[in-house]
């Protein structure tokens, strides 16, 4: 039988970045992915007839220390503007957000509103680092309890860093966490647009409307991961990082193995040994890293037998509420859409109306879109489509989610239509079953309040430990994690080749 020091499950970006850290520390590793392809959803891939396509994240970057770190050779993506088509008209912000022309649109909203902007601006570009600085520190294990020895060092430092934000800033960071967009954008703006345009960001990827309590903070999360308001975008696609961790991991002797779904992990007297692949073959390591999904991870890989009766019940109530589609248009390339980001953020009323529908297991028929192109290709993320709808399954609603998005995107871009050759769509269904989501949750776990920092996946369970000795997480849906950034993969190795757990 084949033996490493680590396996590592599932080649997403942060399975990857883990495979790397240990690979460089000397560590024989194997990366194990159920895919025909690594990169998990910062794949950019084939959908045949020579259409290739960033089938769901049309940007992303990873933390530079991590380039920095494993030596990466990732050419620099291009920021992107952000253009929010709204009910009072278009709003234009450049990617460097506070330039000339972008005070000028906000102004041809409100005067007061283009005066604030660079404050706000500031504001959350300081929350941003703040909040990057808390992604690198995995959180205390047992709160209130602090372990001074082992966590006393990052958290002060941590503290100080809060202090540093200056005590204005430092308040309005921690007061805006747990307010709703509304709430937030009511204190500094008063533009429909502009409230409109910022709550898009705030909602974007999870699944919670712009009044909904915690959007102040994934604004500012999604502000961090995107560096503003729009993604970066790769010019050869958001697989340029895939393939750079990739050609990275093997020179570095690590070994990747696509086509290889793991089916359980090995566990002997509490302690995971190896995993037992699809296809029946066992493999033994040191020592199992898993970037699937906490809940896939623990009830499924590991087993409810392994873990003890009120643990599996936290486990199972893991919030995975997946509410986001993608849908890619071919065109002859006349579709007549600027390049750049372009969102679809009537108001904020009207995203809210589009979140309502999602509560009651309903496809949102004036959805929340995001479209950005990329050559020929036309793509479209849609919100929201929940996972479990109330009639119908998503074999055959998947159409309909082509037809409110041509429909609703007809108006705004009127060459759209004419221009379409041909269409994929990427149900939450689809989600789940081609790339390995449970309930087509692309946050592996929503980032929400009962769910971020030291309760992600699960309150004190935060620092990538599972209760299988030698089982780590290394996904998203641990303390750090959402987005393309890959500091959780980051953390999950530091903290193994620091001895820290494992
Ligand atoms: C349309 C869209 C929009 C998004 N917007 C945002 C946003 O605005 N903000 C935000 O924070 N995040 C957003 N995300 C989420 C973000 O992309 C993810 O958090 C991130 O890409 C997850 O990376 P990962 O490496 O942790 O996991 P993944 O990329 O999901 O990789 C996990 C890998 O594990 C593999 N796998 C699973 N089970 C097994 C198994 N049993 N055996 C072998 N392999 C297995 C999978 O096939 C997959 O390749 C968005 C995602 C999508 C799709």
């Amino acid at each position: 039988m084949n033996s490493y020091d680590a396996i590592v499950i599932g080649a997403g970006h942060n399975g990857l970045v883990t495979a790397n850290y240990l690979a460089r520390a000397g560590k024989r590793v194997l990366v194990l992915e159920r895919r025909a392809i690594p990169g998990g959803q910062a794949v950019t891939e084939s959908f045949g007839e020579d259409w290739t396509v960033d089938s769901l994240h049309a940007g992303g970057m990873l933390r530079p220390d991590i380039v920095r770190d494993l030596g990466l050779n990732i050419p620099a993506p291009a920021p992107q503007a952000f253009t929010a088509h709204t009910d009072q008209g278009v709003l234009r912000i450049g990617p460097t957000l506070t330039d000339a022309a972008s005070i000028e649109s906000i102004r041809a909203f409100s005067a007061a509103d283009a005066t604030r902007w660079p404050e706000f601006v500031a504001f959350m570009n300081s929350c941003a680092q703040m909040l990057d600085a808390v992604y690198a520190v995995p959180m205390p294990r047992e709160l209130p309890h602090v372990d001074l020895r082992r966590e006393g060092l990052p958290m002060a430092k941590l503290a100080l860093r809060l202090r540093r934000m200056g005590k204005r800033d430092m308040f309005r960071f921690i007061r805006a966490l747990p307010m709703t967009s509304l709430e937030l954008f009511e204190e500094w703006f008063e533009s429909v647009a502009l409230r409109a345009a910022l709550a898009s960001v705030a909602i974007h990827g999870h699944t919670l409307g712009p009044m909904s309590a915690g959007t102040g903070y994934t604004l500012m999360h999604n502000w961090l991961n995107r560096g503003g308001l729009a993604a970066p975008q790769h010019a050869a696609g958001t697989g340029s990082i895939v393939r750079a961790l990739t050609e990275a991991l093997l020179a570095a002797r690590g070994e990747i193995r696509t086509g290889s779904a793991v089916q359980k992990v090995l566990i002997e007297r509490s302690r995971a040994v190896g995993v037992r692949l699809a296809s029946g073959e066992e493999i033994r390591a040191a020592v199992v890293f898993s970037g699937a999904d906490p809940r896939h991870t623990l009830l499924a890989l590991a087993g409810e037998r392994e873990l003890a009766p009120e643990f599996s019940w936290h486990a199972r109530n893991i919030k995975m509420r997946g509410a986001v589609a993608k849908v890619h248009f071919r065109t002859d390339g006349r579709h007549g859409i600027a390049a750049g980001t372009h969102a679809v953020a009537a108001s904020l009323k009207h995203m809210e109306r589009a979140y309502d529908a999602s509560k009651y297991h309903e496809i949102a028929t004036a959805p929340y879109l995001e479209v950005s192109t990329r050559g020929e290709t036309v793509s479209v993320h849609f919100q929201y489509a929940p996972y479990k709808l109330k009639s119908g399954d998503w074999a055959s609603e998947g159409k309909r989610l082509e037809e409110i998005a041509l429909a609703t995107l007809a108006p705004l871009f009127p060459a759209l239509a004419a221009s379409v050759r041909g269409s994929r769509v990427l149900t939450p269904m689809d989600l789940e079953r081609e790339y390995g989501l449970t309930e087509g949750d692309v946050n592996h776990g929503q980032l929400a309040m009962d769910q971020f920092f030291f309760m992600r996946p699960l309150p004190n369970w935060s620092d990538h430990r599972t209760p299988i000795a030698g089982l780590v997480l290394c996904g998203s849906g641990v303390h750090g994690g959402g987005g393309i950034s890959g500091a959780t993969g980051r953390n999950a190795a530091k903290q193994y080749l620091g001895g820290r757990v494992g």
